[in-house]
């Protein structure tokens, strides 16, 4: 089954971007996924194919129209598609590994990339749009947002990912931050590989494993804990 990604933006050059290449890039090759970019400007009535205009009530920049991308998303994802349709925006919820699971059972998604101050309230509301975040900051559009969304789903689709058990031991999935990871060689400038993880003595490496993971997050990440995942 392929799951269809379909992406609303100003920027279609930008796209398939990072997630044309290696395990995203192979996957879409192999039909895992597929990727339909749309132009939000095709979606423009007027001659010179405006898509923005001034926030009413005043203040600075310039908002996406609701009628043009309105539009837009009915071409791309008309009534009775059952993808979720997520908004990228600061004023959305963070997005989390246990949100991207849920995303990836899904048929699909639909992702709008917003760009000037946002996009007209109403187009939200009439198009059910989800807002989701990738972070407290603030980038210069969302094509940046969507292509990270998508790349946190495509590695869980089934048939991506080489290693199926990788995924289960990974910062999140269960509620920790991962252990640190060391390769040969043996030594590099004077610091050597923690002696458990040569041992061959599975039982303490796991051990060993999950104390500096429970550690990490204490230090790093105590939100985690109190969150309980
Ligand atoms: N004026 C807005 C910011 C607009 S940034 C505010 O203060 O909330 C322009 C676009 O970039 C947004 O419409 C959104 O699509 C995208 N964007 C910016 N920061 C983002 C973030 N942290 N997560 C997801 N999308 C973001």
């Amino acid at each position: 089954m392929t799951y269809k990604a379909s992406i609303l933006t100003l920027y279609p050059q930008m796209f398939p971007g990072s997630l044309g290449h290696s395990l995203a890039g192979r996957a879409l090759q192999r039909d895992n996924w597929s990727l339909e970019v749309v132009q939000i400007r095709d979606f423009a009535t007027d001659k010179h194919r405006t898509v923005d205009d001034t926030p009413a009530g005043g203040g600075a920049g310039m908002v996406l129209r609701a009628d043009v991308l309105g539009r837009a998303l009915d071409h791309a994802s008309p009534k009775g598609d059952k993808r979720p349709r997520l908004l990228m925006s600061p004023r959305g919820k963070p997005l989390t590994q246990k949100r991207v699971r849920d995303l990836a059972a899904a048929d699909g998604i639909v992702l709008v990339c917003g760009r000037f101050e946002g996009v007209d309230q109403r187009v939200i509301e009439g198009r059910d749009l989800e807002e989701v975040s990738i972070g407290d900051y603030i980038l210069s559009g969302g094509e940046v947002a969507a292509s990270v969304v998508l790349d946190a789903i495509i590695r869980l689709l089934p048939g991506v990912m080489g290693n199926v058990a990788s995924g289960d031991f990974e910062s999140f999935e269960n509620g920790l931050l991962e252990h640190p990871h060391y390769t040969r060689p043996a030594e590099w400038e004077g610091r050597s590989i923690p002696e458990i993880l040569t041992s061959g003595d599975h039982a303490k490496v796991a051990k060993w494993q999950r104390e500096q993971a429970e550690e990490l997050t204490r230090k790093r990440r105590p939100d985690l804990i109190e969150d309980d995942g």
